[in-house]
């Protein structure tokens, strides 16, 4: 079961995507994170990306595939994974295809999270990390509208496609994504809950 949570930056997909994992029980990939971890690391694909990611720019496709490649070489992504902050480009769409192909794979559902701009803004710069500053926040979502949410009639075209309000309670926002891909056969376990309205 793949699953695709896609929205602006700051809309929450990597709160959700962790306790949609927990949930489902599947492995959870955020490139933003494997990058930001990379770079700590100073891996090879971490010295690329750096200077990309600090500047809030996207890190080039190539460089994202080699690092989506490695996620998926792990033993638990055949079971399902959540992806969260790829693919943000239709290049990158159009690799994944090939990759889960090649697995036997294909996307089941594809959740969009909906928060406004302004809501977006005072999240991040609550977050407070290195690239939220508010320059590179709106230089982010500027590359969001771009570059990404183009992405949004791709997947809505193929039947993918659900939109969901990111607005509210952790929890909510979490019974509403499951609520949109239920159709494509997926149950999930009750987990303690979280409460902070948080990206
Ligand atoms: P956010 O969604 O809040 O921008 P992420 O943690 O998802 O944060 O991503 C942080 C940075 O990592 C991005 O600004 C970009 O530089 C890089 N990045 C993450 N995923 C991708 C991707 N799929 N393609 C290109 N760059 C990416």
């Amino acid at each position: 079961m793949i699953i695709i949570l896609f929205g602006a930056p700051g809309v929450g997909k990597g709160t959700q995507a962790v306790i949609l994992a927990e949930k489902l029980g599947v492995a959870h990939l955020s490139t933003g994170d494997a990058f930001r971890a990379a770079i700590k690391n100073q891996t090879p694909v971490g010295v690329l990306a750096k200077e990309f990611v600090d500047a809030g720019k996207l890190v080039p496709d190539e460089i994202v595939a080699r690092i989506v490649e490695e996620a998926m070489e792990g033993a638990t992504f055949a079971k399902g994974c959540i992806l969260d902050g790829f693919p943000r480009t239709r290049a990158q769409a159009d690799a994944l295809d090939t990759m889960l192909a090649a697995k036997g794979l294909h996307i089941d559902s594809v959740v969009n999270l909906n928060v406004d701009d302004s809501t977006i803004i005072s999240r991040l710069l609550q977050r407070g990390r290195a690239d939220d500053s508010e320059d590179i926040i709106r230089h982010r979502l500027d590359i969001y509208n771009h570059e990404t949410a183009p992405l949004l009639k791709f997947y809505s075209d193929k039947g993918l496609l659900t939109s969901v309000d990111g607005i509210g309670n952790v929890e909510f926002v979490n019974e509403r994504i499951l609520s949109a891909i239920a159709p494509s056969g997926v149950q999930a376990h009750p987990v303690p809950d979280t409460t902070s309205d948080q990206a």
